[in-house]
């Protein structure tokens, strides 16, 4: 591709999804930005249940943000962003979004597929309306992964579950995807997607020696979101989190799991005049290229307005676009997902 197009983005990775000891994780912001930053990010949301207590600001070099996961009893999780105050659960979730917005915040529907097939006594949590249209969705959740594939029915399969978390986590719920993919559709805007952790450092005291399963540090190492900021991230932190938040309104940001993803992959679309990326808008001439830069080898899938345009197994990839809507890319290794952009808009 033309350097001159490059645009000199600047990449900040950083996690969502995170409960402190202020809800049910176990760490203090002392110690989760400890984690975050020996885990490489530069900003991380802390997201506890029903809790807005926590001061955000810059620790230990990491820019920590203040969400809400908004979170009725047995569904509707809705991770809220941006907002002033403390909104309590309530049963009508269309309210809340509505709250949300009040407070100029906006927010993503989290974990929304979890699996009705689990083999453990946790209950999934799910998005019960899908008629009813958050900001954004949270395309990729680890730790809800992780629980849809976790077995406790016996000794072998619980130890299997924790000696082999990263196994159990693969790709995306492919419903999730796909409801994801139809917000689109329906919408002029770009509806964004994240990745969250739900990191919560649990203790399991029932053993000898008290056990904390999933550190902070450790899941800061599977799904990230990789944001792209046409500025540098300031110094000053009301100016950062105006800009972190401004980029995953606007769906500025791809996902990737770092285990199966070392470097940050090259994913733009470029025409005669400029290149650009995730939840960005282009037009559409005959020189509108999409292009692809991996670290390795792998499955790409390039869809167009939810439909697979490209599928196909290659390190570089340059194609010739000649058709209009929003475009995304899925990153794989045998069934392992690497990286899901957010859409870009080819008008
Ligand atoms: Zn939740
Ligand atoms: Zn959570």
């Amino acid at each position: 591709m033309d350097n001159n197009k490059k645009q000199q983005l600047n990449t900040y990775l950083g996690a969502i999804h995170i409960h402190s000891n202020y809800s049910d994780g176990t760490g203090n912001i002392d110690s989760i930005s400890k984690a975050a930053k020996k885990a490489g990010l530069s900003w991380i949301i802390i997201t506890d249940h029903n809790n807005f207590d926590i001061e955000e600001g810059f620790y230990n070099d990491v820019c920590v943000i203040k969400g809400e996961e908004i979170s009725p009893d047995n569904a509707n999780h809705y991770i809220a962003l941006g907002i002033k105050s403390y909104i309590p659960p309530a049963s009508n979730i269309t309210k809340t979004i509505e709250e949300v917005h009040k407070q100029n915040g906006f927010g993503f529907a989290a974990h929304p597929d979890e699996s009705d097939l689990r083999k453990n006594s946790f209950p999934p949590i799910k998005w019960l309306d899908k008629n009813i249209i958050p900001d954004g969705v949270e395309i990729w959740n680890w730790f809800s992964a992780w629980g849809d594939k976790f077995n406790d029915r016996n000794i072998f399969n619980i130890i299997y579950s924790y000696l082999f978390k990263h196994k159990l986590v693969r790709e995306p719920a492919r419903k999730t995807l796909e409801w994801w993919d139809l917000l689109n559709k329906n919408s002029n805007e770009i509806v964004p997607a994240i990745s969250g952790v739900d990191a919560h450092a649990l203790k399991i005291q029932k053993y000898l020696i008290p056990v904390t399963v999933f550190p902070y540090k450790t899941l800061f190492k599977t799904v990230t979101n990789v944001l792209f900021l046409t500025t540098p991230l300031s110094n000053n932190f009301a100016t950062a989190k105006e800009q972190i938040l401004r980029a995953l309104k606007d769906g500025r940001n791809m996902i990737i799991n770092k285990k199966n993803c070392k470097n940050i992959p090259v994913i733009n679309i470029e025409n005669r005049d400029e290149a650009v990326t995730c939840g960005e808008t282009i037009k559409i001439d005959n020189q509108t290229y999409i292009n692809i830069e991996l670290p390795r080898t792998a499955s790409i899938k390039i869809l167009c307005d939810g439909l697979e345009l490209y599928n196909l197994i290659a390190k570089t990839y340059k194609q010739l676009l000649n058709q209009t809507g929003k475009y995304r890319v899925e990153i794989n290794v045998n069934g392992k997902g690497l990286a899901y952009t957010n859409p870009i808009l080819v008008y």
